[in-house]
């Protein structure tokens, strides 16, 4: 990708956008992101301790993490391409009293604008949805201060994510809308690893998140990266 393309697949921004006004219906399309919240931000609590620090999320959408991580006591910039989303994320902002700076930019711009300005960068369920995920992985080593962390999450690639996350998410427990993912866009921890050691971060640790079908909870499972994982890194 040349530099000044941007590194952005417009009907993933639309596929937002249109699901955008239901992003805090608990029962809505984005029930799976509240579902895992708690679980993240306490795992991204438990390395990076967010009190105090200045965080940015990128690929934030509605504000779900985003407004997590104030509350947590972390001063947050949001950003995202989608308007809607941002715009919903706003509103909520207003109404939850959580303030985070949302911003319309790329990963990659404001890495530009603002190198080494952050103690914390999370990723997190956006790198499936993008053209060139590396960039932007490469974009958050950028924004990230010497000794920060980095958070990614994603799905990986691989037959049983493919049962879990397409078959049984779209089409069976109808989780999430059909076309919501795209299999060959899934990303195995090999491949997200490789990323990471080249734009000089350091994998810290890693853990996966499974769906449980019986008390339909998620939970966090450091031994099970077959379907959703999340990297923490190190600057
Ligand atoms: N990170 C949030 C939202 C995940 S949904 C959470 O986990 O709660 C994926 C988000 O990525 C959407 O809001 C979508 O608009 C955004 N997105 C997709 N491609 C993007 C890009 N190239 N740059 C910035 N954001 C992008």
């Amino acid at each position: 990708m040349s530099d000044n393309a941007i590194n952005v697949d417009p009907k993933e921004i639309a596929k937002f956008e249109e699901l955008a006004s239901r992003w805090w219906d608990l029962n809505s399309e984005f029930k799976p992101l509240h579902d895992i919240n708690p679980l993240r931000v306490g795992y991204i609590d438990s390395i990076a301790s967010l009190e105090g620090k200045r965080v940015i999320d990128i690929g934030c959408g509605g504000g779900i993490l985003s407004e997590s991580m104030v509350q947590r006591g972390a001063s947050v910039t949001g950003i995202d391409l989608g308007e809607a989303p941002l715009k919903v994320a706003q509103l909520h902002g207003l109404e939850s009293g959580l303030h985070v700076d949302y911003q319309k930019i790329s990963a990659e711009q404001i890495a530009e604008q603002q190198p080494a300005s952050f103690d914390v960068v999370t990723c997190m369920e956006m790198l499936e949805h993008v053209p060139d995920p590396s960039s932007i992985v490469q974009a958050c080593a950028k924004l990230v201060k010497p000794g920060g962390h980095v958070f990614f999450s994603t799905i990986n690639r691989n037959p049983k994510s493919y049962l879990f996350a397409i078959v049984g998410a779209e089409h069976i427990l109808n989780l999430v809308p059909k076309g919501t993912h795209d299999f060959k866009k899934f990303i195995k921890p090999s491949e997200l690893g490789n990323w990471i050691r080249n734009s000089q971060l350091k994998i810290e640790n890693m853990t996966g998140m499974t769906y449980n079908l019986i008390n339909k909870e998620y939970q966090l499972t450091p031994s099970d990266l077959s379907v959703n994982y999340i990297i923490a890194c190190k600057y």
